[in-house]
């Protein structure tokens, strides 16, 4: 079932999860383990990170240093299957530039029909950590905007050869991501705002926000994406700040603001377990206050914290 069409249904807030494949090696049944105690709280979807390859350096007899190209995090698409058929549940597995020509973007697509997924995330894809700037695959795209473009044709029957004749249309409903605190390589909100828009009018048909911690920068992004002429359900997307470590390098990987009154609770913290008590409360808070405002649904970004998650939905819903 479309995405869309559930939170047009539903009369009240949604719950859904992000997850991520485990790492290469690992079973899937860490994934059902954090699925498992979440169940009970009916997801609306369970979002399912992609993850592209990165390059090390092994070291190989007689001292040189080869480049070697590996996957951590590979089963994106095997993840969505096997809980779609284990959970009923939707499964909307990310779609990225990054490391995909067009051709195996469509290939990939073409996968996911088949399985019965009917809803995936649009996304360019951050940069291999090796390289400053993202550097898309020849033959691919450079941004989200046009991997909605080439979704969006497929979902009408037209494919890259020109030349296939009575296609079957695919029927992906399409989300893509926003950021309420700018994209950081985005000069402006406004420039921003601009290209989220170009996405939604290629038939992006909604969106789910970077994580936040300030209400107000997600109310106000809802404001400026409604004056822009964007007006898809936008999802607000929640991560529980869990560790001291995150303090920092959630900021520094997301490019978003721990606002203050959060911070100095957290530094009145004496170790991480004070800290996850201090991250529940406040995403508790923000749960609350959005549910009041009536959004659409609460994406958590679970990142192995199930049961920090499930704290946060057994008082919320
Ligand atoms: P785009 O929409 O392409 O935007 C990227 C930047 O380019 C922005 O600054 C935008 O303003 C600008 N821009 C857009 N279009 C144009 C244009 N036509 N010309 C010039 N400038 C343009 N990453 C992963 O690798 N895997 C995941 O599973 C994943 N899941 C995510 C889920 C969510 C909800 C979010 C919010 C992010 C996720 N990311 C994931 C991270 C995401 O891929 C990065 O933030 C990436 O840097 C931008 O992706 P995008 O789709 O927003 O890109």
């Amino acid at each position: 079932m479309k995405l869309t069409q559930k939170l047009k249904e539903s009369k009240k807030t949604l719950f859904s999860i992000e997850i991520l494949p485990p790492l290469k090696g690992k079973s899937i049944q860490s994934i059902y383990d954090s699925i498992d105690p979440l169940m009970e709280f009916k997801p609306a979807f369970v979002d399912v990170t992609y993850h592209r390859e990165e390059y090390i350096y092994k070291k190989r007899d007689g001292g040189y240093l080869e480049k070697v190209s590996i996957r951590k995090r590979p089963g994106t698409v095997g993840i969505c299957a096997a809980i779609m058929n284990k959970y009923d549940v939707e499964a909307v597995p990310h779609i990225i530039c990054g490391g995909f020509t067009k051709e195996e973007t469509e290939n990939a697509l073409i996968d996911l029909q088949f399985l019965g997924v009917d809803n995936v995330l649009a996304l360019r894809g951050d940069s291999i950590k090796t390289e400053p700037a993202f550097v898309p695959e020849p033959g691919g795209h450079p941004y989200a905007l046009d991997l909605v473009k080439q979704i969006s044709a497929m979902n009408k029957g037209f494919y890259l050869d020109d030349e296939m004749k009575d296609a079957a249309p695919t029927n992906f409903c399409m989300g893509i991501a926003g950021y309420p605190e700018k994209h950081f390589e985005a000069p402006n909100l406004t420039s921003d705002l601009n290209y989220l828009k170009a996405k939604v009018d290629a038939g992006a048909e909604y969106i789910v926000t970077q994580m936040f911690f300030d209400n107000k920068k997600y109310f106000d992004f809802v404001d400026l994406c409604r004056k822009n002429g964007i007006n898809v359900p936008i999802i607000p997307g929640l991560k529980i700040l869990s560790s001291k470590k995150q303090i920092i390098a959630l900021p520094k990987i997301f490019h978003i603001d721990i606002p203050q009154p959060f911070y100095e609770s957290l530094e009145k913290c004496k170790d991480d377990k004070q800290i996850l008590e201090a991250g529940i409360k406040w995403c508790i808070q923000q749960s609350k206050e959005l549910v009041k405002a009536n959004v659409p649904c609460l994406h958590f970004y679970t990142m192995g914290a199930s049961e920090a998650t499930k704290q946060v939905a057994k008082e919320v819903f």
